[in-house]
């Protein structure tokens, strides 16, 4: 894997411990428990995690499970395994739900200093005091309650006096802010909602700036990195550890991902879901990391490819290509290559001894030669693919045609001579007569043929399920939809087509996860839908990029 170069982050970090600041990195990952991960928060946790481990410092994970709606142990559980599948070990688990209380006492802490006060407008007309970029706030007719009377007001809060949006707890900062999240922000609203943690045992629950940056602050974090969205929070967020004078880690704001062909929204993948217009979480066709995973993508992948799209401070669109070489790219390196057929035909050498079935030994991994080589069986009768046989063919087809010759990968050199047609003209069977000088590997023939192709002995063949996987989508930006319409108008309705294929034994000797090449065709993984009776192949990415021709 690459060394990432000093990108701007790590030059910050640089400065802040040459200069004292700080004495060492303390960074971490905080998913809020709302959904399962996706590609974009791959990116959050290779930085992340890939910062403290490259400058000996400490990650954690935290759960940021402040909004008690939207939350559940289920995304809890499956962040957990993500990250550890992406390879990742937090130092510490957290939940800002941990620090309920200490969040309470600090409330009450600023409410006493004057600086936070108990106000009754309700979420719209909140919204209407606050202004907007070009016109000043007004005052809450609340702002100047006396600090014994918040406390007081606050405590009822606590104890469940109020109904839902009654009232609030907010900032006493400035309704003039040019920054607009300065202009009084709400620290804590009230919910009659039980949290997963917590149970009952909360009404008010804080809001996401209130809590974030102080949990950073217990934790000792030194680089609370976020994407860029939270720039104009980051006032906001010093605002909030200095007033209370607590140990004040620096954020710092990075471009979150944004990829082709995909929609990245928690909201969005939630509706393809409940929608049914996939699977489940972890369909294949999902940019979630249990889609991915189950796509066949490797974590080595997945971490190469956060690396070789770095850190910027700007919003880009990232081609999905770049995703998909760097998973071909790493199998290309440790899959061991097999023979398998999509779209059968049938080709018959004639010439062959009757009956006889002679062992050819077929190289596993020309990229590595540790992975060996095993054998597999050649006979009479093969099928072939229906795509690398025309009868007649143009000279630059250096596939098979009739009077035409081609290399059987780890087999001989047939040469074709006549076919079998079925009533209606179509071809039911290609007949060859085989080279008995060109066997691969022991050639005395000194024959060149410009095409290989891959076959599987028709008798020893076995049969599995493949699940061709496309892209979920059929636009680059399926976010850009027109008023009207909606992201699901761009869904790919060709993104699975399910076949039979006939493979090499070996293919049926295997176990959920394993990942190989179908030589010629592109690179599979083994689905957990696998059976006894039926092993069932997801296509990772076809060997080449194909999409558009
Ligand atoms: P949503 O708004 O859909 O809930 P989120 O960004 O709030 O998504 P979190 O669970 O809060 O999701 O994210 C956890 C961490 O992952 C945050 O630090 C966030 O900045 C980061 N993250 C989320 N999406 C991306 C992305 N597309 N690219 C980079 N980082 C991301
Ligand atoms: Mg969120
Ligand atoms: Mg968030």
């Amino acid at each position: 894997e690459k060394t990432p170069s000093k990108h701007f982050i790590r030059q910050a970090i640089d400065e802040d411990l040459a200069s004292g600041r700080f004495d060492g990195v303390a960074t971490r990952f905080p998913p809020e428990p709302n959904g399962y991960l996706h590609i974009g928060h791959a990116k959050s946790i290779c930085l992340n995690f890939g910062l403290a481990r490259e400058m000996g410092g400490t990650c954690n994970l935290r759960f940021d499970d402040t909004n008690p709606i939207k939350e559940d142990t289920e995304y809890v559980d499956s962040i957990q395994d993500d990250v550890r599948w992406l390879g990742f070990q937090w130092d510490n688990l957290h939940f800002a739900s941990d620090y309920f209380d200490q969040l309470y006492e600090w409330a009450e802490q600023l409410i006493r200093d004057g600086k936070a006060y108990v106000c009754d407008l309700n979420a719209e007309e909140t919204r209407q005091y606050r202004g907007t970029l070009t016109e000043p706030g007004k005052n809450s007719p609340h702002r100047d309650r006396t600090p014994e009377e918040n406390l007081e007001l606050f405590r009822a809060m606590k104890a469940g006096k109020f109904k839902d949006g009654e009232k609030t707890l907010r900032a006493k900062i400035d309704m003039a802010a040019p920054n607009i999240n300065l202009r009084d922000p709400v620290m804590y609203r009230i919910a009659h909602v039980p949290h997963h943690r917590t149970g009952d045992k909360w009404c008010i629950y804080p809001m996401y700036d209130w809590a974030h940056g102080q949990s950073d602050s217990l934790e000792k974090i030194t680089f609370s990195i976020c994407t860029l969205e939270f720039e104009h929070h980051r006032p906001l967020y010093n605002w909030y550890c200095e007033s209370l004078n607590i140990h004040h880690p620096r954020q710092i704001e990075f471009a979150r991902l944004n990829m082709t062909y995909t929609v990245m929204s928690k909201r969005k993948l939630l509706q393809l879901v409940k929608e049914n217009h996939v699977s489940g979480w972890d369909d294949p066709r999902m940019p979630t990391l249990v889609g991915l995973r189950r796509r066949g993508y490797t974590p080595e992948s997945i971490r190469a490819f956060c690396a070789d799209i770095g850190v910027a401070k700007f919003n880009s669109t990232i081609d999905v290509i770049r995703l998909e070489n760097a998973v071909r790219e790493h199998l290309n390196a440790v899959a061991p290559r097999r023979m398998a057929v999509l779209d059968p035909i049938k080709l018959t050498i004639t010439n062959w001894p009757e009956g006889k079935v002679e062992m050819m030994s077929a190289i596993n991994n020309p990229e590595d030669e540790s992975a060996g080589s095993r054998e597999i069986p050649f006979s009479g009768e093969l099928f072939i693919e229906s795509d690398d046989f025309r009868e007649e063919a143009p000279r630059k087809f250096f596939r098979l045609k009739k009077g035409g010759a081609v290399r059987l990968r780890s087999g001989y050199i047939v040469d074709c001579h006549d076919v079998v047609k079925d009533a209606e003209g179509n071809i039911t069977e290609v007949l060859c007569t085989y080279d008995p000088e060109t066997k691969s590997g022991e050639d005395t023939s000194g024959r060149k043929v410009k095409g290989t192709i891959h076959w599987v002995s028709r008798e020893h063949a076995k049969q599995v399920t493949v699940r061709n996987y496309d892209r979920l989508f059929k636009v680059e930006n399926p976010d850009a939809s027109s008023d009207t319409g909606s992201f699901l108008d761009h869904l790919n309705p060709d993104s699975l087509t399910t076949l039979t294929a006939y493979v090499e034994p070996e293919l049926t000797n295997v176990n959920a996860g394993d990942r190989v090449q179908f030589e010629r065709l592109g690179y599979y993984v083994v689905d957990p839908d696998t059976t006894t009776d039926e092993v069932v192949y997801n296509r990772i990415v076809p060997l080449r990029d194909t999409w558009g021709k």
